[in-house]
């Protein structure tokens, strides 16, 4: 498909709009003041809008200059949501040329905030909402929905909302923004991105008691009745939408590992919490590694945290080593965790399947400095949902031990950092390459600007999205997303590595999505999951199919 196709604005079945008004209440189709004379005679809208004829550029000042000015980032959430619902192409083209800057707000930290209050930002209905109440309706749901050619689900129940807990249907957010990524990084087209939010109540009680609420006043529903809703939606979105990708999000662990190893095998799915950690966090040891010097089979890796991200990495980890000649078991003696209960070692009680490969041999030990003085990390990894956890002793010790020591705070959002950029530089003179899942501001130490690498996933799904789409690939499949991550180390440069930077630039992201896309399509041919065939020109092809937020002309299309 070409791209001036690619830009049809009927292409995704949406029916055009018919009379003047309705264009501009539209988002799909509506161009707002830049709407053209010409259409504007044609389509019926002389006089609705005002003369000026507004150039794409000029209505980009305009976004920007309000979202500047407003007094701060919750505001600018819904400033940005509100253009979303009026007018698609024009807040792609402002998230793709802002990214740096609208990332945080689309997507975390903010967005983390937007959820905690969505019951009062509320404005406008975005995506599909399943209830526990709409058990035996699925099918008749996703009818609603005004096409079939959706790709790409992002799924939540809204369990563990980023490291927030439980915010039962407002974490909506989260499938929303997360799908705006797929379109802003990767190109997938937004009609065909469908978020879902499926509501089986919540167990936060200040949700249940605010009158603001915008989900079901009820505990959670767990066990077979919840299993039963997840199989009624999963069976549902495979017919509606064959072929669909669906990804799971900030479901709780309980059930989070579970559905992954239920689906995995008979659907296209992955869990990004699990899967989408592991690659990027992968991705950013190996370019840590570029900058320490050492070998991925020589680390001492020490997890806080052994949940869904906390074991999705150290799964990649061991996958790595694994394919580089060591053995299941050697590989998992490089990763250690400490969890709430602390150091996971041989012989304590209550460990689950996941934790027990990790279990060695170690007196028992509750205390994280304790561990780390024991076991002597390279590198230490955060993902706990734990604020400050990494504390200036923590953190100095590392840095006794390590040239250059390996500090990573993945937790989300900002407030929950198990310690910020500039304590991880400060409390070891400059020396640590540290990484975080919330952006920090670079740190000046020295007389030298360190530039912290942001851990973020959309560093990984988009692409790994847009090669399971441009393939049709029928499964998702660990060896895809350790493609996606070497692709994703092997592109950043000397240059970044130098400013302390373990991913490329955010301005980078559409060439760092096409790359992955284009290493995942290879991964998808090699397994013989596709279902559409090879084209001759992968990463042409890929290419073309990246959406690109342009007017069309409607007098001509
Ligand atoms: P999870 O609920 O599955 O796991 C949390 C883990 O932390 C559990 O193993 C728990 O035992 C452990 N924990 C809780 N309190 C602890 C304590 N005091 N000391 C040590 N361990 C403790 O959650 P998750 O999905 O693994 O997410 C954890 C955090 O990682 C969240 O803040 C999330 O936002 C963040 N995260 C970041 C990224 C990223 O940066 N790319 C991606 C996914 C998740």
């Amino acid at each position: 498909m070409t791209t001036a196709e690619n830009q049809k604005p009927n292409r995704h079945n949406r029916a055009r709009p018919v009379k003047g008004v309705d264009w501009l209440h539209n988002p799909v189709f509506n161009k707002g003041t830049a709407f053209t004379a010409a259409e504007r005679d044609a389509l019926g809208l002389r006089g609705l809008l005002p003369p000026h004829i507004s150039t794409m550029e000029e209505q980009v000042l305009r976004v920007m200059t309000n979202f500047r000015n407003k007094p701060n980032d919750l505001e600018r959430y819904v400033q940005i949501a509100d253009l979303q619902d009026r007018n698609e192409t024009l807040f792609y083209r402002v998230v793709m040329d802002n990214l740096e800057e609208l990332m945080p707000v689309i997507y975390t930290p903010t967005v983390g905030r937007a959820c905690q209050e969505y019951g009062s930002i509320f404005r406008r209905s975005r995506g599909i909402y399943i209830s526990s109440k709409d058990a035996g309706q699925i099918d008749a749901i996703l009818h609603n929905w005004p096409t079939r050619d959706v790709k790409v689900i992002v799924v939540t129940d809204g369990e563990r909302i980023l490291g927030l807990g439980d915010l039962g249907a407002s974490g909506m957010g989260i499938p929303v923004g997360k799908l705006s990524l797929y379109t802003a990084c990767a190109g997938i087209h937004p009609t065909q991105c469908l978020p879902i939010t499926i509501d089986v109540g919540t167990n936060n009680a200040t949700l249940l008691n605010n009158p603001l609420y915008t989900g079901l006043r009820q505990e959670r529903i767990r066990g077979a009745e919840y299993d039963a809703l997840i199989e009624e939606f999963m069976v549902a979105v495979e017919k509606r939408f064959p072929g669909v990708l669906v990804q799971f999000e900030d479901f709780g662990n309980q059930n989070a590992f579970r559905l992954l190893e239920k689906y995995r095998g008979r659907a296209c799915t992955f869990n990004d919490d699990i899967q989408g950690t592991g690659a990027v966090a992968l991705a950013g040891i190996l370019s840590a590694l570029r900058i320490t010097g050492g070998k991925l089979r020589d680390q001492r890796v020490l997890l806080l945290g052994a949940g869904e991200a906390g074991m999705g990495i150290a799964g990649n980890i061991v996958n790595v080593l694994v394919e580089e000649g060591l053995t299941p078991a050697e590989a998992c003696q490089r990763c250690w965790f400490v969890d709430s209960k602390g150091l996971i070692v041989k012989g304590r009680d209550h460990l689950n399947e996941h934790k027990l490969p990790y279990a060695h041999e170690h007196a028992p030990c509750a205390d994280l400095l304790f561990a780390i003085k024991s076991i002597k990390p390279t590198m230490l990894v955060g993902a706990s949902g734990q604020a400050k956890s990494f504390t200036q002793e923590i953190i100095k010790a590392m840095g006794e031990f390590n040239q250059r020591p390996v500090i990573f705070a993945l937790s989300n959002p900002t407030s929950k950092a198990e310690c910020t950029a500039e304590e991880a530089y400060t409390w070891t003179e400059g020396r640590a390459v540290f990484a975080s899942g919330s952006p920090f501001a670079p740190v000046t130490i020295n007389g030298r600007t360190l530039v912290p690498g942001q851990g973020n996933n959309a560093y990984i799904f988009p692409g790994v999205g847009l090669g399971v789409v441009c393939t049709g690939a029928r499964r998702v499949t660990d060896a895809m997303f350790i493609k996606a991550a070497r692709a994703l180390a092997s592109l950043i440069r000397e240059s970044e590595l130098a400013e302390g930077r373990v991913y490329p630039t955010l301005q980078r992201i559409h060439e760092v999505s096409h790359a992955i896309a284009v290493a995942v399509a290879e991964e998808v041919f090699a397994e013989k999951l596709n279902s559409q065939p090879r084209p001759a020109d992968l990463p042409g092809y890929i290419r073309s199919q990246m959406f690109k937020p342009e007017y069309p002309d409607y007098c001509k299309t």
